[in-house]
């Protein structure tokens, strides 16, 4: 390869936000046909907010809020915030927590005020011994509308369902639209629940959901496309995104995401819009033009 051109390249990405690392992202982007594309916090903004509060009979909303928010204080997950958020926000009580556990792709637990509390999936509370009952029919309705339903037990009792829900980016369909007249693929990925993810793919008329995937597991996806003759592009902004990145044949972090994601990547767009997938192939393509 010429460096020269691939100097150009590179640079005429950083001017459009896009960072490109390696030369060899730059030099096979042209190639790819299928983006696999996280949906928190990179499909959608990665901020989401509670929007609706369904406690289970005999428990009011502003205790099943407090003791959700006083264990997710102690997490990193973005749907954690959100919740300690509405609590801030309602002024509602934030409670010591002991033995905090936090279970990847699942969920946390801890003991508050001497009751075990957990908040998490599905998988998390067939984990914890939890049977849902009715609780399983109102989180359904809640993720047909695109939301996160996150189930409470207190003390190995069903607390009620939380449900947040993450706008997705402004500049995300339009991104979408292009890299698809452009014959690119769109397969999501996503650790949420299959439900939710396809409300979310609905809209964004994208119709390969991969959902349920344990973080662990992310990277498997990518390499099954790869073993079919795909040629990847995987956009993610989560640690557990980051060894699917490293997998693709060329990785892209949201700027706005985690460190690991950025490092894992070929290539950052620095804002998290899209938009800077089908602006890299572009230029990959003039780029290897000038080098043949
Ligand atoms: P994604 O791939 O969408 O970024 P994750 O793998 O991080 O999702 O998490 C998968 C699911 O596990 C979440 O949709 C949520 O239901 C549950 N979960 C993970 N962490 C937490 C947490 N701190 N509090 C509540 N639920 C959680
Ligand atoms: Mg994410």
């Amino acid at each position: 390869a010429t460096p020269m051109s691939i100097m150009v390249g590179v640079g005429k990405g950083a001017t459009a936000g896009v960072l490109i690392k390696d030369a060899a992202s730059l030099e096979r982007f042209e190639k790819v046909d299928t983006l696999v594309v996280d949906k928190t916090g990179t499909l959608t903004e990665g901020k989401p907010k509670v929007i609706a509060v369904a406690p289970a009979p005999g428990i009011d909303e502003a205790t099943l809020l407090s003791l959700a928010a006083s264990l997710e204080r102690s997490s990193e997950h973005p749907l954690a915030a959100a919740i300690v958020a509405s609590v801030r926000e309602r002024g509602l009580p934030l409670r010591d927590v002991a033995d905090f556990e936090s279970v990847t792709g699942k969920g946390v637990v801890g003991t508050v005020g001497g009751r075990t509390v957990s908040l998490g999936n599905a998988a998390m509370m067939r984990d914890q011994g939890v049977a849902l009952g009715d609780l399983e029919t109102r989180a359904d309705d809640l993720r047909r509308e695109g939301a996160t339903a996150l189930f409470a037990a207190i003390d190995g009792q069903p607390g009620g369902v939380i449900a947040v829900a993450d706008p997705i980016k402004a500049t995300t369909p339009h991104a979408l639209e292009t890299l698809r007249n452009d014959g690119v693929r769109i397969v999501m990925l996503t650790g949420d629940n299959r439900t939710t993810a396809k409300a979310v793919a609905r809209r964004l008329g994208i119709d390969a959901v991969e959902a349920e995937v344990l973080p662990e597991d992310k990277n498997q996806v990518v390499k099954r496309l790869k073993a079919q003759g795909r040629v990847v592009a995987m956009a993610g902004d989560g640690v557990n995104d980051a060894p699917a990145l490293a997998e693709a044949d060329v990785g892209v972090a949201m700027g706005t995401g985690t460190e690991v994601a950025i490092q894992s990547a070929g290539v950052t767009l620095v804002k998290g819009d899209l938009a800077g997938i089908a602006r890299a192939r572009t230029l990959s393509r003039a780029t290897m033009r000038n080098i043949r």
